[in-house]
């Protein structure tokens, strides 16, 4: 195993964050690339990676690496290092406001101007054709701040990569897993090693995600130049939600662990015996049929309704209690589906999102993301 170091940009005198990645096995072969806490007080992940290294160091002792792993635990360390009164504070980036899981570039259309004249009947030759334009791009990308550098950074780590693995956690949630529908497959497999209770498939998703900018100029050169070239979806790029933010444990981490483990000696990472995946617990939901209900009125949430449940619509989630009239009112679901997360708070505000479901039924389209 080789750590390299990435210095981000100082962003002030005497203040530089930087990337630690953790590459594993040889470059040559497929690549897997894994991520943790990209929204940096979200961290299932990291303890996830702490074991999973620990899995590939034997892997790799014994020789039985067929690609290259790399782990990169702390995905944000600007995030990571912001708190404010006694709260850690990872999700979005005091210093312009944004969340730092948006915002990363679109290379759809530069990619497009750079390949116009270069691809050709070979599909494989395209893939490398394609990576290279990539890398050239971000190469070449301005880094303002130490935000834009350490996206460029985590870009730059996982562009060339088959499968990447953005691990996330919902505020309280059941595992769930996001990936484009080119790779509903892959992601059913990887689901069925990790449990997953949702897979939530689309291919627009909105805002600049890390996972979309990955997959999507393999979408768009494919849309251009697909009746002319072969170009391959070449990259398995998926946002995986470790249930709640609380939900830090070595007991959970580890069977994680193991679970992803399992699914890169199934996907030809590591040689040896591939333990079967274990049988689904979801089937594929599109991501715009997701609904969120929300507070109508202020008050105390009770909820009634847990992660995992399997609702019909008018289900009730939950009950809101105004403390000063003493009424109160019941939230329920708008739809049949299943309740993958709920918020971390118990008071709300008006208009204030509480849960999502997952339902099977396309109902929304545009940024499918909130802030
Ligand atoms: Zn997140």
């Amino acid at each position: 195993m080789r750590i390299d170091q990435h210095p981000l940009p100082a962003g002030s005198s005497n203040c530089q964050y930087s990337l630690s990645s953790f590459h594993f096995g040889q470059p040559g072969a497929k690549k897997v690339y894994l991520q943790a806490s990209l929204h940096a007080d979200e961290l299932p992940g990291m303890l996830v990676l702490h074991h999973l290294r620990a899995l590939l160091e034997r892997a790799e002792a014994e020789g039985r690496l067929q690609g290259e792993i790399v782990l990169v635990p702390v995905a944000n360390p600007i995030g990571l290092s912001q708190t404010f009164m006694h709260d850690q504070m990872g999700r979005f980036d005091f210093a312009s406001g944004t969340n730092f899981n948006r915002g990363f570039p679109d290379l759809s259309e530069p990619m497009i101007a750079l390949l116009a004249d270069a691809l050709g009947d070979d599909a494989q030759q395209n893939v490398g054709l394609i990576r290279a334009a990539m890398r050239q791009l971000l190469d070449a990308a301005e880094c303002r701040t130490p935000l834009d550098g350490m996206r460029i950074g985590l870009m730059r780590l996982a562009h060339d990569a088959d499968i990447v693995l953005d691990l996330h956690c919902d505020c309280e949630g059941v595992m769930h897993i996001y990936a484009p529908s080119d790779h509903v497959a892959e992601a059913g497999r990887l689901g069925c090693y990790l449990g997953a209770r949702v897979l939530l498939i689309a291919d627009a998703i909105g805002g600049g995600c890390f996972d979309e900018m990955l997959f999507k100029p393999w979408l768009r050169l494919r849309a251009r130049f697909g009746a002319q070239f072969p170009v391959p979806q070449s990259c398995f790029a998926s946002t995986v939600e470790l249930r709640g933010e609380q939900d830090v444990s070595h007991q959970l981490a580890s069977a994680d662990a193991l679970g992803i483990y399992h699914y890169l000696c199934g996907a030809g990472l590591i040689a040896g015996a591939v333990a079967p995946p274990p049988a689904a617990v979801c089937v594929p939901t599109p991501l715009a049929g997701s609904v969120t209900a929300c507070a109508a009125e202020p008050g105390v949430i009770s909820y009634v309704a847990r992660p995992g449940d399997v609702l019909k619509s008018g289900d009730v989630i939950c009950d809101i209690v105004d403390p000063l009239s003493g009424g109160s009112y019941a939230v329920t679901s708008p739809i049949d589906g299943v309740m993958y997360s709920r918020v971390i708070f118990r008071y709300a505000t008006r208009g204030m999102e509480l849960a999502k479901i997952a339902g099977k039924t396309e109902r929304r389209s545009g940024n499918l993301l909130g802030p």
